[in-house]
């Protein structure tokens, strides 16, 4: 089992009430996907059928967990079906009422809640209004705003905060700063990051457009529109990067180097600071930022991307 590392304020919670005998009898653990709640959720599951409540990992308890071997767990998930239907929660209602066989206590937990629809959600509602006195459910979810919020007066919600830089190197040490930076605090995301290569030529291209932008000709941005026109999230992205390296310059003229993202694109950015004055710098922000507020609407991404390249060379070339 992996550690929730860096989640130690929401396990400290749960250990708190485990071990006091105050644990209540619905959680719902929210965060975006990847953000680690089941990782929580596992590391308390384990806390409350440990025989010394305490996680130990070598109590019978602990180790049918880990092993997917202990009957007083109930797992339920959409497997690959776009929801959870009611039909699933009757069976777990139906197993809810059998007595815990190995412990004192039985979990259920239901990932992905925000896919259980309408009908399961009230069928659940019935069980977690009125539970028998052992059982303990997690719901985990990406948002709550799939959950109806007759369940969620029903439920103590728990968030699941984004980590730090420190803790995210930790759970995968190695990765650039760019992506430490990048993940926003999502460990899941970060593992998928890592090996993305498509993003790695996207950051590239995408600072290789804002360096050329200073040049003083051989600009040519009809190189780079057929990355933004692939569609809507690759454009946002685009417009992500670009901007990020526009905040390293930022950064680096504030004599900042050691918070830079793109630290391996230092060349550029130096180059690029010593051609462009900082209101410049900003101007050419709120270019990128306009031109990423017109994706949210429906206009074509060929213009927008045309925009930003032409008025962010009228700011810089002014
Ligand atoms: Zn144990």
């Amino acid at each position: 089992m992996i550690l929730p590392i860096g989640q130690e304020r929401i396990t400290d919670f749960f250990k708190a009430l485990v071990q006091s005998g105050r644990l209540g009898h619905a959680y719902l653990l929210f965060g975006d996907r990847g953000c680690g709640k089941k990782t929580v959720c596992n590391y308390v599951t384990h806390m409350i059928m440990c025989s010394s409540k305490s996680a130990c990992m070598r109590c019978n308890g602990c180790l049918t967990v880990s092993s997917g071997a202990n009957p007083d767990v109930i797992r339920i998930s959409n497997e690959d079906k776009a929801s959870i239907g009611v039909d699933k929660i009757r069976e777990m209602i139906r197993d809810v009422y059998v007595r815990p066989i190995i412990s004192d206590k039985k979990v259920i937990i239901i990932e992905n809640a925000h896919l259980l629809t309408k009908g399961a959600q009230n069928a659940l509602l019935k069980v977690i209004e009125e539970p028998p006195e052992y059982a303990v459910f997690f719901l985990l979810c990406d948002s709550k705003s799939g959950i109806l919020p007759t369940v969620i007066s029903r439920v103590n919600t728990v968030n699941i905060p984004p980590l730090g830089t420190a803790q995210l190197k930790q759970i995968v040490p190695g990765a650039s700063d760019f992506l430490y930076h990048y993940c926003q605090g999502n460990p899941g995301r970060l593992m998928e990051l890592r090996d993305d290569e498509e993003l790695q030529n996207q950051r590239s291209n995408a600072c290789r457009a804002v360096a050329g932008l200073a040049g003083d000709d051989g600009f040519d941005m009809y190189t780079y529109i057929p990355l933004f026109e692939a569609g809507r999230p690759q454009a946002n992205t685009m417009m992500d990067l670009m901007l990020m390296f526009v905040r390293d310059v930022m950064l680096h003229k504030s004599n900042l180097d050691g918070i830079i993202i793109n630290k391996d694109k230092i060349n550029d950015i130096k180059a690029f600071s010593a051609s462009v004055n900082s209101e410049k710098c900003f101007k050419v922000a709120e270019c990128i930022q306009t031109a990423q507020r017109q994706l949210g609407k429906s206009g074509s991404l060929t213009i927008a991307a045309q925009t930003m390249f032409i008025k962010c060379r009228e700011v810089i070339h002014d």
